[in-house]
């Protein structure tokens, strides 16, 4: 006998849900989930295995429950006079989200965002119970300070969702539209920086903002520019107040002492994980510029990918693609696809896999 989910006593408000699922195929150019797709720098692996390997002959107790040294590492990479008491982290920026979406949203509160954005927020807000409300950004996907304010006025959301640079869009979000966002808002507004490595160098993070603001909280993640996803870690820079609401829903001992250990090992050699980081922007220039030539339309991005629209039949496109090797994501914005940077050759699998298409081959 075989079951399916609408067997189960399952929540109510969980039925007809789909989890989250970007294809994980196995071909040759993987470029669908924005990942880092340059492995750990070989320096750095060995001293991740080193910390690892001395973590290990004390894995039979639990792990520091407030990974201070992590946390003090963290603070150190984010700079702008943080502290450890500033710092929050979890396995992966998406645990860190849910935290904040346990401690602010749940039943009967609500959490919102400007659509299109990163897939994860609904999710990850209706596993809280509470209610996802979606706004609307400008044709070219920008929010301005006005549209920002008056969206956020009229719903009143308990938790904000401000995605900058924007996934899946590339789009970037000035701090003025962040400070109205806040201004605007009663409840939390977290700003997701996932992507904020691929910035141009001279950008202010929203972290300049969080003096003053007990509402406020930015995340960043391992996940991207440190070429760390497989390890899953992300963090979170706010007032020590805040921080505090998480600890109240984080399991006990939620990061493991093998994690604290590559984190920590990772952060102390920042540079140099982060050493890929301008080859990936020029890649990612290449992508926008050569589908440009193509006859597609590359809108501005500010992380490690490309949305481009004028993409007559996605689905069609993206098949094709992956009957060359080649795995891109249709996100289900209508005539667009997103494509991540990744190396050099892999870029160049992409961009002739997609011109060959153009030609008819
Ligand atoms: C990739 C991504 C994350 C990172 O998720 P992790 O759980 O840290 O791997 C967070 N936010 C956005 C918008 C992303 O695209």
């Amino acid at each position: 006998m075989t079951f399916s989910l609408d067997d189960l006593p399952i929540r109510e408000d969980l039925r007809g849900m789909k989890p989250y699922g970007a294809p994980q195929a196995a071909l040759p150019v993987a470029l669908n989930v924005n990942e880092n797709t340059h492995p750990v720098p070989a320096e750095v692996a060995g001293d991740i295995l080193d910390a690892v390997a001395l973590a290990l002959q004390d894995v039979n107790r639990y792990p520091d429950r407030e990974f201070t040294g992590l946390r003090e590492a963290f603070a150190g990479y984010l700079g702008h006079g943080l502290t450890r008491e500033n710092i929050w982290a979890g396995n992966g920026s998406n645990e860190v989200l849910q935290h904040v979406l346990q401690a602010f949203a749940g039943p009967g509160r609500t959490a919102f965002s400007f659509a299109p954005t990163y897939s994860m927020y609904p999710l990850l807000t209706r596993g809280t119970g509470a209610q996802w409300i979606a706004g609307s950004r400008d044709h070219d996907y920008t929010v301005t300070p006005e549209s920002a304010a008056a969206q956020i006025a009229e719903v009143q959301p308990d938790v904000v969702f401000l995605c900058a640079p924007n996934n899946p869009t590339g789009t970037p979000m000035s701090l003025e539209v962040i400070e109205a966002a806040y201004e605007a808002s009663p409840g939390i507004v977290i700003v997701d920086e996932a992507y904020q490595e691929f910035a141009p160098r001279d950008t202010a993070s929203a972290i300049t903002l969080l003096p003053g603001r007990e509402r406020l909280a930015v995340s960043r993640t391992m996940s991207k520019a440190f070429a760390f996803a497989g390890a899953r870690v992300g963090y979170l820079a706010a007032d020590p107040a805040l921080i505090d609401a998480l600890r109240l829903v984080r399991l006990p001992y939620h990061l493991s002492a093998l994690t604290q250990a590559a984190a920590t090992a990772a952060l102390a050699h920042a540079d140099v994980m982060l050493g890929m980081v301008d080859e990936i922007v020029a890649q990612r220039d290449r992508i926008s510029a050569t589908v440009e030539a193509l006859g597609y339309r590359a809108h501005e991005s500010w992380t490690n990918f490309v949305l481009f629209g004028g993409v007559d039949d996605p689905a069609a496109t993206w098949q094709a693609l992956y009957d060359r090797g080649v795995l891109i994501r249709d996100i289900g914005i209508p005539h667009h696809l997103r494509v991540t940077a990744g190396t050099e050759a892999e870029t160049s699998a992409f961009l002739d896999a997609l011109a060959s298409l153009e030609s008819g081959v």
